[in-house]
C-alpha cells in the first residue's frame, strides 16, 4: 500500500491531514457523543479531561516503529522515519482549522446544541494519541510546550509506545512534558513483546525497558496502559510477569483495558480475542493481589477498562473537577 492509498484509508475514517500527510486530526466517537449531549469518554470520567473539546492529533500520522497486532491502523504499511518535521506552530493552527470542518455538522440553531458546539471549540484538552508514534516527531518538545501555553489548554496527554526513551528524556530536559504521559504495554517479556509488537529494532526491548524505567523519575503524571488480548497475553503466566513489571515501573496509574476488535486489527485477530469487561475486571483484581503498591480506583464498562492507582501517588486522580 503506497502513501496515497494509506491517506485514502485514513480519510475514510474521517482523518483530516495537515502538511503532506505528516500530521492529522480526527473527532472520535466519544467526542461526537459529547457533542450530541450523550455522554463522554473515560478520560473525562477518570481524570476530568474535557472530552467535548478534545483535539485528538498526531504529528506522525503514517509512521510507527512498532506494528502491534492489536492496532486499529494499517500498521503493516506505516514503518520508517517521518519526513522533515513540520513547524509546530503551523501544525497546531492547521489542525484546529481541520477540526472545525470535522465538527461543522454539529453547528445547529438549537440552543443546547449550539452551547455544546461552542464548548467543543474551546480546545481545553489535547490528546497526542491519534496514529503513529509521536516521539518520532523531532519537534515534539516545541509542540507540547506550545499546546500547554495556549490560553484555554487545561490538559495535554501524550501516548507513546516507549520505543524512544531519548525523546522522553528530551521532553523532561526541555521542561516540555505533557500533563499526563502514557506508555502502552502488551507484553511483560521480550519474546511476547516481539510477537505482539512485531518490533524488529535491534535494541527494541532494551529501548522499551529504558522508557519504562524513566517513568518513576519524571515529574509529570504517568500512566501504563495495559491492553489485554485473549489467546496472546491474557493468562496466569503473564499475570505474574505483568505484576512484577508494573510494580517495578511504579507509574501513578495503570489502565487495564480490553483489546477492541476494530479497524485493521480484525485482519490480524479474531473477535474472540476481545476480553469482556468482567474478564478485564477479574484480571485487574488478580493483578492487585500481587501488587501491594496499587489499589482499585475506577472503571468504565462501555470502554472495558479498569483504573488502578499507586497508593503513594502524589497526584489526585482528577486533574480538573468535572463530572
Ligand atoms: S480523550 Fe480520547 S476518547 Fe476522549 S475524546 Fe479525546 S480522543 Fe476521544
Amino acid at each position: 500500500m503506497n502513501k496515497e492509498s494509506l491517506l485514502r484509508e485514513f480519510r475514510k475514517k474521517q482523518y483530516r491531514f495537515f502538511g503532506n500527510g505528516d500530521a492529522a486530526i480526527q473527532v472520535c466517537e466519544w467526542n461526537k457523543k459529547a457533542l450530541r449531549g450523550k455522554g463522554h469518554c473515560y478520560k473525562q470520567d477518570f481524570y476530568g479531561a474535557h472530552c467535548i473539546s478534545c483535539h485528538q492529533i498526531t504529528p506522525s500520522a503514517l509512521w510507527c516503529n512498532n506494528s502491534c497486532v492489536f492496532c486499529w491502523r494499517p500498521m503493516e504499511y506505516m514503518r520508517g522515519k517521518p519526513p522533515s518535521p513540520l513547524s509546530p506552530e503551523k501544525m497546531i493552527e492547521g489542525l484546529i482549522e481541520e477540526r472545525k470542518i470535522l465538527i461543522s455538522g454539529f453547528k445547529s440553531s438549537g440552543a443546547s446544541a449550539r452551547k455544546r458546539y461552542d464548548e467543543a471549540m474551546e480546545e481545553k484538552h489535547w490528546a497526542i494519541s491519534l496514529s503513529g508514534e509521536p516521539t518520532l516527531y523531532k519537534k515534539l518538545p516545541q509542540l507540547i510546550s506550545l499546546l500547554k501555553k495556549r490560553p484555554k489548554t487545561e490538559t495535554v496527554f501524550l501516548v507513546s509506545n516507549g520505543q524512544n526513551p531519548k525523546m522522553l528524556f528530551q521532553l523532561w530536559e526541555k521542561n516540555s512534558l505533557p500533563t499526563q504521559l502514557y506508555i502502552s504495554i502488551a507484553a511483560p517479556n521480550k519474546g511476547l513483546y516481539r510477537k505482539i509488537t512485531c518490533n524488529t529494532e535491534k535494541n527494541g526491548w532494551k529501548n522499551y525497558l529504558k522508557s519504562l524505567a524513566l517513568l518513576k523519575l519524571l515529574p509529570c503524571r504517568t500512566v501504563i496502559r495495559l491492553t489485554l488480548i485473549k489467546e496472546l497475553n491474557y493468562s496466569e503466566e503473564t499475570l505474574c510477569e505483568f505484576a512484577e513489571v508494573l510494580e517495578a515501573v511504579q507509574s501513578d496509574f495503570i489502565e487495564v483495558k480490553a483489546y477492541m476488535n476494530l479497524g485493521f486489527s480484525r485482519r490480524r485477530l479474531k473477535y474472540e480475542a476481545m476480553p469482556s469487561h468482567s474478564e478485564v475486571k477479574a484480571y485487574s483484581e488478580q493483578l492487585l493481589e500481587k501488587m501491594p503498591s496499587y489499589a482499585y480506583e475506577s472503571e468504565k464498562k462501555e470502554s472495558r477498562i479498569v483504573l488502578l492507582k499507586k497508593r503513594k501517588s502524589r497526584f489526585k486522580t482528577k486533574i480538573i473537577e468535572r463530572d
